[in-house]
């Protein structure tokens, strides 16, 4: 890594997180590694960290272009990139379009369904329990967020999916769901953590062809081929070489 930084804070399954000189920022370093089921799968995929590195400064570039408030500061490295420390919400807020994942797990619904209004869930960011689903309740009663911070989640994570669903769209990519994070800094809330097919689920519009990790919980191979061909379609630059 050529960008000075200081300790590092945590390894998560994915990325790395670095204090850097200045308090108010920190270095994300988005690794190879990749994960499924709660860390239980885990492998190494050559070019991953450096494709969602550039996946996500290209999504949460245009969110912020949209209006909406990210952590987002700048590419800093072909895997890395600095970005504002927040206080992070430990709950992870889900948007769908189409029925997928652990919703038809749960709900015994049918795969592909498509979801209008989006479904937004929450879940409690907590590995040992396997992220279990939550209401906007269970936030209030344990505080995990304020009333405030789950009306602007909320609010924010659907806002996002007005700036994503065409902009995917226009990629020939369905946005079929997404998970995201949020976190304070000096009393705003903001985007914080990564929009990448790691983190959300994108089928080829035409043929249904996953682009996204199901191809790692599946094992369908080509898993960072389809994360390039994501960011061929968007249009995202990749350096070359690398
Ligand atoms: P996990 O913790 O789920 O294994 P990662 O490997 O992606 O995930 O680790 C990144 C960690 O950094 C996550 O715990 C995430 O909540 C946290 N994080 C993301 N953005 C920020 C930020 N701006 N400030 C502080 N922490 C952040
Ligand atoms: N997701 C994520 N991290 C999690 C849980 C879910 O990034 O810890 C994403 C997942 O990739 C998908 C969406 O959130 O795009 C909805 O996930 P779901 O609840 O269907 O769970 P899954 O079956 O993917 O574990």
């Amino acid at each position: 890594m050529s960008y000075p930084h200081g300790a590092e804070l945590y390894r998560g399954k994915a990325k790395t997180v670095y204090a850097t000189a200045d308090a108010d920022l920190l270095l994300l370093h988005y690794r190879d590694d990749t994960s499924a089921f709660d860390g239980e799968k885990k492998a190494a995929l050559s070019r991953k960290g450096m494709v969602n590195n550039h996946i996500n400064a290209f999504v949460m570039t245009r969110l912020a272009e949209a209006g909406v408030p990210t952590h987002f500061v700048r590419l800093v490295g072909p895997q890395e990139s600095l970005v504002r420390r927040l206080s992070m919400v430990p709950v992870e807020c889900v948007v769908r379009n189409v029925a997928a994942g652990s919703l038809v797990r749960r709900l015994g619904v049918t795969e592909g369904q498509r979801l209008a209004p989006p479904l937004y869930e929450l879940f409690l960011k907590n590995d040992d329990l396997h992220d279990p689903m939550i209401s906007e309740d269970h936030a209030l009663a344990f505080g995990w967020a304020s009333a405030a911070d789950l009306k602007r989640m909320r609010e924010l994570s659907l806002q996002v999916n007005a700036v994503l669903t065409p902009l995917f769209a226009d990629a020939g990519i369905t946005l079929v769901d997404y998970k995201l994070e949020f976190g304070r800094q000096a009393g705003e809330l903001l985007l914080g953590d990564e929009f990448t097919p790691d983190g959300c689920r994108l089928w080829d519009a035409g043929s249904g062809e996953r682009l996204d990790k199901d191809r790692f919980r599946r094992d369908l191979g080509g898993v960072v081929e389809a994360y390039e061909e994501v960011a061929r379609r968007l249009g995202v630059d990749l350096p070359a070489g690398e």
